[in-house]
């Protein structure tokens, strides 16, 4: 990464001074909205600016990617999990994340549950990943498989559900992410109402559209390009 601290703390500054506009824009407190680095193909210098600077979680996509940074770098900073996990790193994954935010199938569900009790963790904090813009080509359960997974999350003995996650489906019409947003915060709320039970965390909004993403409620934004500039690989 050619990066340097200083001109990282220059996107940084940027990025924080969106998400500061958003919330004025929608009466929102900016301490409501919480900035992940997404770390993802950079070195692990990444991390250590992201806890140099303050940021309290970054966010990885490939199980052994992250548990190699990790094992690289002793910051103390939270490791989320936002990519697709598929069953054989799931394992590791346990190991390695403070927090899995792709949870998208029942399968994973029992297997991550059965593997904390394994492993001996107590709590196995989970989002739920949705496919909340019908996009094709996302991961994520459709709506209508919320209910009955969380019914299953919410039975688990070792995972907790904070929230839902979503990626909104690429689009030159922003009223693409913005349906996509209505869709999850809309859902959330009414799975709060069904369940009696408190879902506070929506990670939605990305570089592209955390705007958007926080005048619809996101709790979350997870932002990789705007502050580390543009990924050689996907
Ligand atoms: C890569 C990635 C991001 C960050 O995207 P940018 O456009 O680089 O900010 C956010 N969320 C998920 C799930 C990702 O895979």
């Amino acid at each position: 990464m050619e990066l340097t601290f200083e001109s990282f703390q220059m996107n940084l500054e940027e990025v924080i001074s969106e998400i500061n506009s958003a919330c004025c824009a929608c009466n929102r407190r900016p301490d409501d909205v919480t900035l992940m680095a997404v770390t993802k193909t950079h070195l692990v210098q990444a991390v250590d600016f992201a806890e140099r600077a303050g940021l309290t979680c970054v966010g990885e996509n490939r199980v052994q990617e992250a548990a190699a940074k990790k094992s690289e770098c002793s910051v103390s900073i939270r490791w989320e999990l936002i990519g697709h996990l598929q069953g054989n790193k799931a394992r590791q994954a346990v190991q390695t994340f403070d927090r899995i935010q792709s949870v998208d199938s029942l399968k994973l569900i029992q297997q991550l549950d059965r593997l904390c009790h394994e492993l001996s963790r107590p709590t196995l904090p989970i989002l739920l990943q949705v496919n909340a813009g019908n996009d094709p080509a996302k991961f994520g359960m459709d709506m209508d498989d919320v209910p009955p997974l969380l019914a299953e999350a919410l039975k688990s003995k070792y995972l907790q559900v904070d929230g839902f996650m979503t990626i909104a489906p690429l689009s030159d019409d922003p009223k693409v992410a913005e349906f996509t947003f209505e869709n999850l915060s809309n859902l959330r709320d009414v799975m709060e109402q069904r369940f009696d039970h408190k879902f506070p965390e929506l990670s939605m909004g990305m570089s592209g559209d955390l705007n958007l993403a926080i005048r619809h409620g996101a709790t979350m934004v997870r932002v990789g390009t705007a502050l580390f500039g543009h990924r050689d690989k996907i």
